[in-house]
């Protein structure tokens, strides 16, 4: 059989590409984050397809602490959980928003997705979608973490706008032996946000795409990052450059209207492409069995 990706004769491998977010991350910690993203795609490389294996990538940042997606997220205004997740392929999207009882929102939207019968669906219905298709639901409270608690008193108390930019949403974008290409991005969104806003995460073409031949997952400054369409932008591009060149030609975009973040893509070749423009990027993808990453 041949090798999708060079052209041998060796078993097909799967090629996964993960982010765990993009801003400032201070050196201390470093490490976690890319503990995190590495053991993220080493859970995706176990999986045979491209949509388990970016659900698995995916839920192991959500049930990491380190990563503003599940477990640990940001809290809203009010102290409150409010998490947003998006899963797409060739062109079609599974996405949810405001959910604050389902542990893992990756896989309810993986389940819309499958499903194909809507797009979209937000808070309470989102939760009791999941409910009728056996995704358990959680106790909000245990997904808020006493360091996340903490930060949301300072805030309240110093009463102003927190002056660090935190972006620490997951995403993943995985191509499987059937060329199936999958993309992923789960988010607590910003800390402090106004309760029910919504960033870029779980809109298509926004913080998150796929088509039959590219797919990307972005990161950073929501508000900017829906403005400029960032991964519709990068798939747009690639129709014309390559898939590196597109990358940094759509953060460009973002950077025109004064927006910040990155963006991880892969192509329906195996090509990987990543750009951003924050001091770091969590970022982890395989070469074959071999795992590089950085941030
Ligand atoms: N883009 C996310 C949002 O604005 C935040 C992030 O990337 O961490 O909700």
């Amino acid at each position: 059989m041949r090798n999708l990706f060079n052209g041998g004769t060796d078993t097909l491998l799967m090629k996964i590409i993960v982010h765990g977010g993009a801003w400032a991350i201070p050196d201390d910690a470093v490490e976690d984050h890319l503990k995190g993203v590495t053991r993220a795609v080493k859970r995706g490389l176990e999986e045979k397809n491209a949509f388990d294996a970016v659900e698995a990538a995916i839920n192991t940042m959500e049930d990491d602490p380190t990563f503003d997606a599940g477990y640990g997220s940001f809290l809203n205004q009010n102290g409150e959980i409010e998490l947003d997740a998006i899963m797409a392929e060739n062109s079609r999207f599974g996405a949810v928003a405001g959910v604050n009882r389902i542990k893992n929102p990756i896989s309810l939207a993986k389940k819309i997705l499958a499903d194909n019968e809507v797009n979209f669906i937000i808070g309470r219905g989102a939760e009791e979608y999941a409910e009728k298709n056996g995704i358990s639901l959680c106790d909000s409270k245990e997904l808020i973490l006493e360091r996340e608690l903490k930060r949301w008193k300072k805030i309240k108390k110093e009463n102003k706008k927190p002056r660090e930019f935190f972006h620490d949403t997951v995403g993943a974008v995985a191509l499987d032996k059937y060329r199936t290409i999958v993309a992923g991005t789960s988010t607590g969104g910003t800390p402090n946000k106004i309760p029910g806003r919504v960033g870029d995460t779980p809109l298509f073409g926004a913080g998150c795409y796929a088509d039959s031949s590219v797919g990307a997952s972005a990161t950073g400054y929501g508000e900017s990052i829906m403005r400029v369409l960032l991964t519709r932008t990068v798939a747009d591009l690639y129709k014309k450059m390559e898939l590196k060149q597109a990358c940094k030609e759509a953060l460009s975009a973002l950077k025109d209207i004064g927006g910040y973040g990155g963006v991880i893509t892969l192509d329906v070749k195996g090509n990987f492409g990543y750009s951003f423009n924050t001091p770091r990027m969590a970022c982890a993808f395989n070469e074959g069995n071999k795992i590089k990453f950085f941030v």
